[in-house]
């Protein structure tokens, strides 16, 4: 508890900035055009998906309390036997249809790079709203009343986007042996894959066009990934190894159930 309590966390106005994209397709590997989504790409996703799906549990969540609903996926909060990350399938299949179609990318770029990246920044941001659940509870023992949520709903959401895009930068994968469902092997795609060579400037680029993509250049973005001050005060001391522990795949508060075994798809 002490080693967490001295790490400081996301600092006031720290933000997630992309490359422009100008001068990625000037100096980087020439372009070589946008991608289409082979159909069997996207039928072999929804089979991967199948087990995972859980509408009817999500449903009874939502009817009964309160639900982070993000256009992309879900996240139910643990005081909810449906507690979970869920991944709007059908709706990330279209968009991100309209993603890989939009631009010109590299060769190293493939429908596996650019899902990979896609998946595992939905999944961080989530599990982002999961570890801010986690600084309430602890705060909630250490303090005594009931803190969650933390903050307002703006600041969480860009605070949990700024994780999500600079987690996915620095470890585009999940954890250990951990499975996210809609990811049809655990294994990084080569052309993202490492440290050096062209993967950092890969992994820069799909996440820089995911940023203007997604409309996270325009100031006023529910999304922009920025750190407010009322998120950095309010997950303060306690953020960096929480996350940490959860980006290295370990539970640290006793939640009810393993995040890691709640990862579910939906189609609401
Ligand atoms: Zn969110």
């Amino acid at each position: 508890m002490s080693r967490w309590v001295q790490v400081n966390t996301p600092k006031v106005g720290d933000e997630w900035k992309p490359m422009s994209l100008q001068e990625a397709f000037e100096k980087g590997p020439p372009p070589v055009g946008p991608i289409s989504v082979p159909g069997d790409f996207k039928d072999n996703v929804v089979r991967v998906a199948k087990p995972y799906f859980r509408d009817e549990e999500l449903q009874r969540a939502r009817d009964r309390e309160h639900v982070i609903e993000d256009p992309l996926a879900l996240y139910v909060p643990y005081h909810s036997p449906e507690m979970g990350i869920y991944f709007r399938v059908k709706r990330m299949l279209s968009d991100f249809q309209a993603f890989a179609s939009k631009y010109s990318w590299p060769s190293g770029v493939t429908v596996n790079e650019l899902w990979h990246i896609y998946v595992m920044t939905i999944f961080w941001h989530e599990m982002a709203h999961h570890v801010v659940e986690d600084v309430a509870t602890l705060m909630e023992w250490m303090g005594g009343s009931n803190q969650y949520p933390l903050m307002s709903h703006l600041a969480e959401e860009r605070f949990c986007e700024f994780n999500a895009f600079t987690t996915a930068e620095r470890q585009p994968s999940p954890p250990g042996r951990h499975k996210i469902p809609l990811l049809p092997s655990i294994q990084v795609p080569s052309g993202i894959k490492g440290k050096s060579g062209v993967a950092p400037f890969n992994k820069r680029l799909i996440l820089s066009c995911l940023y203007y993509h997604w409309g996270r250049d325009y100031p006023t973005s529910t999304y922009r990934p920025i750190v407010e001050g009322d998120a950095s005060h309010a997950v303060d001391g306690l953020w960096n190894g929480l996350w940490g522990a959860h980006k290295g795949g370990y539970d640290v508060v006793k939640a009810p159930y393993e995040i890691y075994k709640c990862l579910y798809c939906t189609t609401l």
